[in-house]
């Protein structure tokens, strides 16, 4: 039987058989992957909470016919702490389930991989979760190619003055529109330009940095709707999350 090494975050789990769990696992190595984890739902399986969704490990893995099996496996994280709050495991899983929506079978996509663990280090170490899961999508729309154009009008390719209060955003456009442009357009949303800076702060900073970045809640909130919009146009998954 031949083997092969990386480390995965598990995205999924579903029961299989008695006492089997299927995992859906994104890797580091080979992007999103199956495999079966025998015995995983006995109380005394030797992987404890290991094959409990959200879990990041180190894992080897048997190649199978049919399926793939999980013969070892050594905890990173187990993320445990994202379990013990509502908000948390809603935010953990959204995260998830969009990157099982993104992904496709055994590409790689390190960055996707980095941006994950990321964001699940950062809800377990109690940064605020709306913040973490606007940076996820933030992060998302530029890795995913559809990140918005911000530093000039998507009509008349004017560059947008940075001491304005408000600015229009269109995502039918893919991005903001200055003031004269926006009197001639319906679907614009008006936004205030720190959201915008934000957007760009997120976008462009190293991910050793993102606790540097300072943000308000009411700018996060005026985000959301931005995001969701922009996501609805642009990427071909559900959204929704609270
Ligand atoms: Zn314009």
């Amino acid at each position: 039987m031949s083997y092969y090494k990386t480390k995965g975050i598990n995205l999924k789990s579903l029961p299989y058989g008695e006492s089997n769990k299927i995992l859906t696992i994104f890797t580091f190595d080979f992007g999103k992957i199956s495999a079966i984890a025998k015995g995983a739902r006995k109380t005394t399986s030797k992987f404890g909470v290991r094959m409990d969704s959200f879990a990041c490990n180190d894992l080897m893995i048997a190649h199978g016919s049919s399926l793939d099996l999980i013969s070892q496996c050594e905890t990173i994280d187990t993320f445990y702490e994202l379990r013990s709050n509502l908000i948390l495991l809603e935010k953990a899983g959204y995260m998830c389930r969009i990157v099982n929506e993104v992904s496709t079978n055994k590409i790689k996509n390190e960055k996707l991989f980095d941006l994950l663990f990321s964001c699940l280090s950062m809800l377990k170490n109690g940064v605020n979760p709306e913040f973490v899961a606007a940076l996820f999508d933030i992060r998302l729309m530029d890795i995913e190619g559809v990140f918005p154009t911000l530093d000039r009008c998507v009509k008349c390719h004017k560059t947008v003055p940075g001491n304005i209060r408000n600015i229009r955003f269109n995502s039918d456009f893919g991005g903001v529109v200055c003031f004269n442009c926006s009197v001639k357009e319906n679907g614009n949303i008006k936004i205030h330009i720190d959201a915008v800076k934000l957007m760009a702060e997120i976008r462009n900073k190293e991910e050793d940095g993102f606790s540097d970045i300072m943000f308000r809640e009411d700018v996060l909130l005026e985000l959301k709707p931005l995001i969701k919009d922009h996501f609805e146009r642009h990427l071909p998954i559900n959204y929704e999350h609270s």
